[in-house]
């Protein structure tokens, strides 16, 4: 593992600031490093610093910036494995699925570093034979990007490398429980010659008081945030004053649909994948299992005979499938919700409480009779767990995933060509994956619709987002 990086970085400066917090490793509990504690002092500082390194940065060729972006994107990979490893120590995920992040994150780096170089405006046909017109795409301008835990590395690339690319420069608020991946990314910035000021990476536990400045600092011309509905919120009203630009990944209430005329191997491989993945720790994973009668029970039977069969313990031993819960408020939480379920009549197939591998583990668990009515339906639950409700037919099943104020991802696994096409139209969901438990790709828009979030990340979508349109309109032409 790299010796952590433990100081916040501003201006091209590594700071240490006035009083320190603990990371620690949610596997066993131990104190992995003490970081810079910074505040809204330091935030200021970071947004002068922001501020300073705009005019060279955004004046520069895309291609230039391009060449930077790239030597940062080699230096993550040929970092993998010491990425990879201060990953799965501070935020527990198995080091397999800690390898893919570092690849998955340097990806948005490199596509959007392709990407900037064609970031195309228009001529438009004139109205009047004495004007000329034409559209112009420029930076937004200074930056902030506030980061959850879950996806250390790629909820910051895919935030900084489309915003960089673009000429914008940016402060990273990065997640409490997971520094260490923020400061190892701009150590690598550093190092493949980011000029000061561009990448700031304001550590510390006062999130709320860090979040107010950044949002209240007419500077600042755009907010990217991905984490909780309930502080998206606070996000989008404080932003008002300001009038930024806002893109928000918050929660979801993900679907995962099996109907009668699914691939059962194929619906149960991906269910796996979009479940247990980061031990059910993402916004897109399956958060309700929703089978029609038909294939009910065959689903369940060889879901809970897999998800049986995985392997618990700390993301750093090779053979681990499922690793720790982020902190105690998790464990809490996915154990309220599983009592509850089964209070009001469901059934664990396998699992269904805590794991005897340490405080943060809860066992991989399939819950059978699960109806709407229990609280498991309506919120996400961000652990190992697979609530499987029953439906009778397509428009119930429809009706079902719809039934949520969230629209980020949802599944669906049918062989019938027509079904697909009509499901997939009618889910009100930012994404949908038919036949598929996996999509996110730098290459795809990812995002959602409803309380799910604005704006897109990935695909030109997502660099349109560090963009502003300007209309030039050109007089007098003879
Ligand atoms: P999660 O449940 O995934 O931790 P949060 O929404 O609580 O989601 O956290 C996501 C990010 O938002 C973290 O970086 C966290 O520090 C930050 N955060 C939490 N509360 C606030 C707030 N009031 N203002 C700004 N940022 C916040």
């Amino acid at each position: 593992m790299f010796d952590p990086v433990t100081d916040a970085f501003i201006g091209g400066h590594w700071m240490s600031g006035p009083t320190r917090f603990a990371v620690t490793n949610p596997a066993n509990g131990v104190v992995i490093a003490e970081v810079a504690n910074l505040g809204p002092v330091q935030t200021v500082e970071a947004i002068d610093a922001a501020e300073k390194a705009l005019p060279a940065w955004s004046a520069l060729t895309a291609k230039a910036r391009s060449a930077i972006l790239m030597r940062w994107n080699a230096l993550i990979l040929e970092n993998t494995e010491a990425l990879a490893e201060l990953m799965t120590a501070e935020q527990g995920k198995p080091l397999h699925e800690a390898r893919g992040e570092v690849a998955y994150g340097a990806a948005f780096i490199e596509w959007f570093a392709e990407e900037a170089k064609r970031s195309y405006g228009h001529t438009i046909p004139t109205t009047a034979s004495s004007k000329r017109m034409m559209s112009i795409k420029q930076p937004v301008g200074i930056c902030a990007a506030i980061t959850p835990w879950n996806f250390p590395i790629a909820m910051i690339t895919r935030k900084v490398g489309p915003a960089l690319a673009a000429g914008c420069t940016v402060v990273v608020k990065p997640s409490e429980e997971t520094p260490l991946c923020a400061l190892a990314l701009a150590r690598l910035a550093e190092i493949a010659g980011v000029p000061a000021g561009v990448l700031n990476i304001v550590t510390g536990t006062d999130a709320a008081a860090i979040g107010q400045v950044l949002c209240d600092d007419p500077r600042v011309r755009k907010l990217s945030f991905t984490g909780s509905t309930e502080v998206g919120k606070i996000l989008y009203r404080q932003c008002a004053g300001t009038v930024k630009k806002l893109s928000l990944e918050l929660g979801g209430n993900a679907p995962f649909i099996v109907f009668d005329d699914a691939d059962l191997d194929a619906a149960v491989a991906g269910a796996l994948a979009s479940k247990y993945r980061n031990a059910g720790q993402t916004c897109v994973c399956a958060n309700r299992m929703l089978v029609q009668s038909g294939i009910y029970d065959a689903f369940a039977e060889r879901l809970a005979q897999e998800v049986g069969a995985f392997a618990v313990g700390s993301g750093s031993d090779p053979d681990t499938v499922i690793g720790p819960l982020i902190n105690d408020e998790a464990v809490n939480k996915v154990e309220g919700l599983v009592n509850g379920a089964l209070e009001m009549g469901a059934k664990a197939l396998t699992g269904g409480a805590r794991h005897d591998a340490g405080a943060q583990f809860f066992t991989p668990t399939v819950l059978i009779d699960v109806t709407p009515q229990m609280e498991i339906f309506s919120q996400e639950i961000f652990g190992p767990v697979a609530p499987l409700f029953r439906f009778e037919t397509e428009a119930e099943a429809i009706a079902l995933a719809n039934g949520t104020p969230y629209g980020l991802a949802s599944y669906f696994y049918s062989q019938n060509v027509n079904r697909c096409w009509r499901v997939g139209e009618a889910l009100e969901f930012g994404m949908v994956g038919i036949n598929e438990g996996l999509f996110s790709t730098e290459v795809a828009p990812f995002g959602g619709w409803k309380e799910s979030g604005l704006g897109r990340e990935g695909a030109s979508e997502g660099l349109s987002e560090y963009l502003e349109t300007k209309y030039l309109c050109f007089g007098g032409v003879q």
